[in-house]
């Protein structure tokens, strides 16, 4: 069977909510994938940013095989083996007292979107249903009905209507504006990813994320960040706020929390804020399963023992710098941190950054468009030197067909 089968089958049976490259993948190994022809890419995706250990990495799979063979899912009604030593483990890797495990990016946002409101009720004596949650434009955080409500992007939110009121939209990166939001004493909390993954890599202002987080504090409010994207090493640290000294009272995970190999996301806070939802009042059916567990703990261990995010920050810089050396018009901006890295496409000729994307896939690199004319790179954190000068060099070449 070849590629136009599978996508055709997509085509027809499939839901059109995406619109993908023309390449159907049939296995993957490292920083690599193979399409059902064989042919061999580069991933400059990771699947935005869940594969950063690199794909079907044996101590993660072996993990997950292992566990599988045994126990997989008993819902919480019950206690399991593994979900307070992945809890523990968790917990002191990453320096909070609580963890709640959920499975998806969006679920986990959610929760903190629960929690917060509920914290600030119970803790800081916001009147019932005033709490306020300021978020930021150009934001992403997934696509549930409340989060879309949270969303400036019309792609996200048009047609799905009506929304979740409590939310005020401010300009990211702009720390007047969030002062002016947090003069209402209802404001429970400040929801912000470290870097806008999605918008395009947006990097904000070196100490944004500081005075914000002392602004929050000053106020009592929560400073919540969504590290979905850009945690787990992925900007050359362990967490993007760790760039600035920054510990959120509430920390988001997602995406390589299980290195890619199923959905698995959490939320950490301290007692103080994680203790006011009680039981019953939050959950899922397999947030917290002892798969997810062994997975997750495997995934983290990856991380530490793979010096992941030194690699980002090494090869982050000089995957930039040599972006920076191609000479080509099409060429506006390169832009990120580690390897959350993105360039801003000039079109040329009617060309734009979907073509280039097509031309890429062509010569051996998969990379996708972001609000049509951005490219996201973002290989898996495992790549080395070589390949970085490899992979530039067929960029390079793409940009000079055109
Ligand atoms: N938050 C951020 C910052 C993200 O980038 C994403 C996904 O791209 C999400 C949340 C949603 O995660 P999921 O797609 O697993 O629901």
């Amino acid at each position: 069977m070849n590629s136009n089968y599978y996508i055709e089958l997509e085509e027809k049976y499939g839901a059109h909510n995406y619109h993908p490259l023309p390449v159907v993948l049939a296995k993957g190994e490292g920083v690599f994938v193979w399409d059902v022809e064989g042919k061999k890419y580069f991933d400059f995706l990771s699947a935005y940013s869940a594969v950063n250990q690199g794909h079907c990495h044996p101590k993660i799979v072996n993990a997950m095989v292992e566990q599988a063979k045994v126990l997989t899912l008993t819902s919480r009604a019950f206690f399991n083996n593994v979900l307070g030593e992945y809890e523990k483990y968790a917990t002191e890797y990453f320096g909070y007292q609580k963890l709640l495990p959920m499975n998806s990016g969006a679920e986990a946002d959610e929760t903190a979107l629960k929690l917060v409101r509920r914290w600030a009720y119970v803790k800081k004596g916001v009147p019932e249903n005033m709490a306020k949650i300021i978020v930021c434009n150009d934001n992403f955080h997934g696509r549930t009905i409340s989060i879309i409500s949270m969303s400036t992007d019309p792609d996200s939110y048009s047609g799905f209507g009506p929304f979740t009121p409590g939310f005020e939209k401010i300009p990211y990166n702009d720390i007047p504006a969030l002062e002016i939001a947090l003069q209402d004493p209802n404001v429970a909390a400040f929801l912000v990813e470290p870097i806008q993954g999605e918008a395009g890599v947006f990097v904000p202002e070196d100490g944004y994320l500081k005075k914000a987080f002392d602004l929050c504090k000053a106020k009592n409010v929560l400073f919540v960040a969504d590290e979905v994207q850009t945690g787990l090493a992925r900007t050359g640290k362990l967490l993007a706020c760790d760039h600035e000294g920054v510990r959120p009272d509430v920390l988001i995970l997602g995406k390589a929390l299980s290195g890619g190999t199923m959905p698995i996301s959490a939320v950490l806070a301290d007692d103080d804020i994680m203790l006011v939802i009680k039981p019953g009042e939050h959950g899922s059916t397999f947030g917290g399963n002892p798969l997810a567990g062994r997975v997750a703990i495997a995934a983290l261990q990856v991380i530490k023992d793979e010096k992941l995010a030194e690699n980002a920050a090494k090869m982050g810089e000089i995957f930039r710098s040599e972006l920076r050396k191609i000479k080509s018009d099409m060429i506006e901006l390169v832009r990120g941190k580690g390897l959350l890295n993105a360039v801003i496409i000039k079109p040329k000729n009617g060309k734009e950054a979907w073509d280039v994307c097509v031309a890429m896939k062509d010569n051996g690199l998969l990379a996708k468009p972001t609000h049509g004319h951005i490219i996201r790179f973002a290989p898996p954190l495992t790549i080395n030197e070589t390949q970085i000068h490899e992979a530039v060099a067929i960029i390079a070449k793409t940009l000079a067909q055109f």
